[in-house]
């Protein structure tokens, strides 16, 4: 399956993907945890793209186009894909299409999922990271068993440097002015369905089932 997650910061993407991800051993393709990669480790990819997601503004098109075309090449990626946080930009989703035709192939689903803005505030200031893996947790919606440690590997878990009010605010209006017109590309396209990310977890994780059986 090639399927694609859109939704606003704190709208439940990560979460889902992994389950999504092991049920039809996909690869799980988040820009967002690729940037920040770079980030950390300065490769000149990160130094690019750090200033504009310190202040909430999304990284050029050709950054993460590039990102997306190394990774679709990988092993791991051959029997399909979750592309988490990318497209944000119709320009995006144009040079994904792009890239699709090249290789013979094109997205079988794209999931919306929809939320009112006022909830995610509570979702992002209260999300703790395990960096290595993507994972996320919620001090209420999704504690680790022992706070601020990994279930899995013990490991120490961060809060994301962007993840504050004042920041969130400017990540809201870039996905309202640039990636909901994204949404609208795909349901002209006939492959959108959307899902109720508002709902408890496993809730959300029943209806992309559903969407996806
Ligand atoms: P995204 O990847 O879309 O930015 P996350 O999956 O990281 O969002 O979720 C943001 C925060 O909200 C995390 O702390 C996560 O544990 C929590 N969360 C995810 N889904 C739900 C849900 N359905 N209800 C309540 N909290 C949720
Ligand atoms: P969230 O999980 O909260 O939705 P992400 O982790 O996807 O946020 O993105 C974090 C930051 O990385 C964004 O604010 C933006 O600066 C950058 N970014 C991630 N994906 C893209 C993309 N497809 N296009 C442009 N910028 C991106
Ligand atoms: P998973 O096994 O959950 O799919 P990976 O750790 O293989 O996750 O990483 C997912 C994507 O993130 C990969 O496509 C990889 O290119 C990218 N990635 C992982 N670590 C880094 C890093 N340090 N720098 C840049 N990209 C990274």
């Amino acid at each position: 399956k090639r399927l694609i997650f859109i939704g606003p910061p704190g709208s439940g993407k990560g979460t889902q993907s992994p389950i999504v991800k092991d049920e039809y051993c996909l690869c799980h393709l988040s820009t967002g945890d690729m940037l920040r990669a770079a980030v950390a480790s300065k490769t000149p990819l990160g130094l690019k793209a750090k200033e504009a997601m310190d202040k909430g503004a999304l990284v050029t098109d050709e950054l993460v186009v590039g990102i997306i075309d190394e990774a679709m090449n990988k092993p791991k990626c051959q029997k399909g894909f979750i592309l988490d946080g990318f497209p944000r930009t119709v320009a995006q989703a144009e040079k994904l299409d792009e890239m699709l035709k090249k290789r013979g192939t094109g997205i079988d689903k794209v999931l919306n999922f929809a939320i009112d803005d006022s909830v995610l505030e509570e979702r992002i200031t209260g999300r703790w990271i395990h960096p290595s893996s993507g994972r996320s947790y919620h001090t209420k919606f999704a504690p680790p068993k022992t706070p601020g440690v990994d279930d899995i590997t013990g490991e120490p878990l961060i809060q994301r440097k962007d993840d504050n009010a004042e920041v969130l605010r400017s990540r809201l209006a870039a996905f309202h002015s640039q990636t909901e017109p994204v949404i609208d590309y795909y349901a002209k396209k006939s492959v959108l369905t959307n899902i109720k990310a508002e709902k408890p977890p496993k809730e959300v994780t029943s209806e992309v089932q559903k969407a996806l059986s």
